[in-house]
């Protein structure tokens, strides 16, 4: 995907696209959004790192609330932090005047736990770095604000490939401008929109249709 006069979608989106295909139309196309204790959380866990600042020590330096976009994925955001570390070998990025390795760590309230949606979200802000510095970045990390806990994630090729994947979806959601079916899932009793969306009351509408359909079909027949 290459932009031309196409927007640059939300790269956090990403994330709730991976999560649940309606939710992102519902957040994109039709502009819900519904607060609840966990996001509310979430909002304040992450309010003492999202104010821009570069911070140096040496050879060392940390940048909070960077800016990136990728033409090829078609996104822009911000990455919590970047860890950019003194090397030779490594990419030059406008803040700094040597060249440095880069590692993106993704702030996350709440405890350590594997989160697909969190991983993609990551990678892709590795992917747009790359893009903007002509660098390869081979790892990253999600940190849990509540415990306090880091978790590595290797960027290979089966995760790039699933940002890409969800990259496309997401922008098919977008240009399409509809809002996909609900499916309802454990990751529903999570979802701040439930009552919004209401994926039970769908799915009981749904089997009632089909029922009524096939009846029709039966009645039919005889
Ligand atoms: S309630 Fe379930 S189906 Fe509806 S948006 Fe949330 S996760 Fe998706």
């Amino acid at each position: 995907m290459l932009l031309n006069d196409t927007e640059y979608l939300p790269l956090s989106y990403l994330s709730q696209t991976a999560y649940c295909p309606r939710r992102v139309g519902l957040l994109l196309n039709e502009r819900i959004w519904l607060e609840s204790a966990d996001t509310a959380k979430g909002r304040k866990e992450h309010e003492s790192v999202h104010t821009q600042r570069i911070e140096r020590r040496g050879s060392q330096v940390k940048l909070y609330e960077y800016s990136v976009y990728s033409d090829s994925l078609g996104v822009s955001g911000k990455c919590d932090l970047i860890e950019a570390q003194g090397d030779p070998s490594g990419c030059r990025i406008p803040a700094v005047d040597f060249p440095v390795t880069l590692y993106p760590v993704e702030y996350k309230h709440g405890k350590l736990r594997e989160e697909q949606e969190y991983k993609i979200q990551l990678c892709a802000q590795a992917m747009c770095l790359e893009e903007m510095y002509h660098t390869h970045i081979p790892e990253g990390a999600v940190f849990y604000i509540s415990s306090h806990r880091r978790q590595p994630v290797v960027l290979d090729e089966p995760l790039r490939q699933s940002v890409q994947e969800t990259a496309r979806q997401l922008r098919q959601i977008r240009d399409a401008l509809t809002t996909p079916y609900a499916q309802y899932s454990a990751k529903c009793k999570r979802c701040s929109l439930l009552e919004y969306c209401m994926p039970s009351v769908k799915r009981s509408a749904d089997s009632y249709c089909e029922q009524l359909a096939q009846e029709a079909k039966e009645a039919e027949a005889l």
